[in-house]
């Protein structure tokens, strides 16, 4: 639009056209939290573990040469490599600090499939029994 009248000092600029977006008419949506998605995913997640391990009673840690009670549930086929999380052949109860070391994806956790890579075509329930398998094979070492 040309501008006619010249622009004066001191004197304020008025707007002769409505604006076409952005005015406070527009309706405003809160953006969820979390998604209804992963809300159910969520939900199905708290009942998984509440029929696993029920009336809230926390089972061991399942590193075996840990005595402390779980805090988490640890995912061995994380949810970044695809895996779900509220399956139970794909959870296991775990202490905080083993939950956070194994994040950090030691050796030990791949060798007791603890942690499974993304490229793992074994099914669920064979990794889960598999896991139990070397888990409980596992032995302190004998004091030299
Ligand atoms: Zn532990």
């Amino acid at each position: 639009m040309k501008r006619r009248a010249r622009l004066e000092p001191g004197k304020l600029l008025v707007r002769r056209t409505e604006l076409k977006r952005g005015d406070c008419q527009m309706k405003r949506t809160p953006l969820r939290s979390v998604s209804a998605k992963r809300a159910a995913e969520n939900r199905r997640r708290r009942e998984m573990k509440n029929e696993l391990w029920p009336d809230g009673i926390r089972p061991r840690c399942v590193v075996p040469w840990c005595a402390h009670l779980a805090d988490d549930i640890h995912e061995p086929l994380t949810r970044a490599r695809g895996g779900p999380i509220d399956h139970p052949d794909n959870s296991e109860p775990c202490c905080r600090d083993h939950n956070g070391e194994l994040t950090r994806e030691p050796e030990w956790g791949y060798r007791y499939d603890l942690l499974i890579h993304s490229y793992d075509q074994r099914p669920l329930a064979q990794q889960a029994a598999d896991r139990r398998a070397k888990l409980a094979a596992w032995a302190p070492r004998e004091a030299a």
